[in-house]
């Protein structure tokens, strides 16, 4: 009989036989101390202690590894960094106090006054405001493209071209890009191809593999499933993120909490799981609402009529888990909608269990110039949807009570 592996042996053995994405998402990270815990244990401890002063100072001048204070590391939030780099296939993560963190970090790890930055017009609202707002103050030049047009992303491209900045599918109207097309672009201009990889997960898309060079997630979302907890992540190399974004980490401080890194961790486990049944019921939802009499449009990915249903269908294992969908009557008709629902949350949220209604152009979206954000499809009219884990027939019967108020008479609005 060979030696159970426990402990750091564990890890080593997890390399060695090449796990598969489950057994990765459930065993990489934990490394049990001697009370051998089951279940990953939580470190709520701002620093760490030395034996006597020839540790404190070795391990303050890098000499050797070890722990020195939680902004820098800590071992649960090294569990949930280890995990994910596993899942995500990258040399290094990073966790972070939030996806915004997360994109924050990256920005100010990897770009320098006088940098150009190429940005999606089409994703998160937030995002768009803090490129517009905060990195153009410090001399950052942010130019704005077409998600899904590769030439406006190649005419873009100058010297100073630091990245490329892209979130597909795109939040809220499932727009997708082809990842090795676009990193292709990127890369005969020495510029990196940084992916917002929150909607599919490493479960359902893996942009590393498909030649991004950073990753970067809102843990907020699928990652802990369950609407709990704020968290971030970035992965890549040791270089750009190890050290560049790792740096940021160390000195600016939007380190994730280990209570935080452990609900993640918990969320992980079964995130496959969660992800095939989150788009099993997304599915079948874009399809009965494609059929409505009372929704001019649906945006999904995974109906054949979504421009990019191929696209979608090669580079991800699943299409994932958010529609949106226009309804007749605009923004009186999406409210009625919203406002009809008794059981699906109205909240901004996403990536939940529990079922999520939001009215992009007056929320999520609100803030972004009206002119942008109907050119990138955000209607009057559209209402987005996380689809949960609830069953069909009630999430069908929520969205039906206010779509049956809607009248007949806006047809064609
Ligand atoms: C929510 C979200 C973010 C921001 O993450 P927070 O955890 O809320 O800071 C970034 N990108 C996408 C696609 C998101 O959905």
């Amino acid at each position: 009989m060979p030696a159970r592996v426990i402990n750091s042996d564990l890890m080593e053995y997890i390399i060695m036989n090449n796990f598969e994405f489950n057994t990765l998402a459930i065993r990489t990270g934990h490394l049990q101390t001697n009370e051998q815990e089951h279940s990953e244990a939580i470190f709520p401890t701002s620093s760490y202690t030395f034996k006597n002063a020839a540790e404190a100072a070795a391990r303050f001048s890098g000499e050797e590894a070890g722990n020195i204070y939680s902004r820098l590391s800590n071992p649960t939030v090294r569990c949930f960094q280890d995990r994910l780099a596993a899942l995500e296939g990258g040399e290094s993560c990073v966790a972070t106090s939030s996806g915004m963190s997360a994109i924050l970090a990256v920005m100010l790890g990897l770009l320098k006054a006088g940098d150009h930055i190429i940005c999606s017009s089409s994703i998160f609202g937030t995002t768009t405001i803090f490129f517009n707002q905060y990195l153009t103050k410090f001399g950052v030049e942010v130019e704005f493209v077409d998600l899904i047009d590769l030439s406006a992303w190649e005419k873009a491209l100058r010297g100073n071209t630091r990245l490329l900045f892209a979130e597909t599918p795109s939040n809220p109207v499932m727009d997708i890009v082809d990842i090795g097309a676009l990193a292709a672009i990127a890369h005969t201009n020495d510029s990196l191809l940084v992916i917002d990889n929150c909607l599919c997960t490493p479960a359902l898309q893996q942009p590393l593999a498909l030649g991004a060079d950073i990753v970067v997630h809102s843990a907020t979302k699928y990652l802990d499933g369950q609407g709990r907890c704020l968290g971030g992540a970035v992965v890549g190399n040791k270089t750009l993120v190890g050290e560049a974004v790792f740096g940021v980490l160390r000195t600016g401080g939007v380190a994730m909490s280990p209570f935080n890194a452990w609900v993640f961790l918990k969320g992980l486990e079964t995130l496959n799981l969660r992800m095939k049944a989150h788009c099993e019921n997304a599915l079948a939802i874009a399809n009965w609402l494609d059929q409505h009499p009372k929704v001019v449009k649906v945006n999904y990915p995974g109906l054949k009529t979504h421009p990019q249903y191929a696209l979608a269908q090669q580079q991800q294992s699943g299409f994932g888990a958010i529609i949106s969908f226009e309804v007749i009557g605009g923004k009186e008709a999406g409210w009625l909608v919203v406002d009809q629902t008794k059981m699906i949350s109205i909240t901004a949220n996403l990536g939940d269990t529990k079922t999520t209604i939001t009215h992009p152009a007056t929320t999520t979206h609100g803030r972004i110039d009206p002119a942008q954000r109907e050119k990138t499809g955000i209607s009057e009219g559209l209402l987005r949807l996380s689809v949960g884990l609830e069953d069909i027939k009630d999430i069908k019967a929520d969205l039906e009570r206010g779509l049956a108020r809607i009248s007949d008479k806006e047809k064609g609005c």
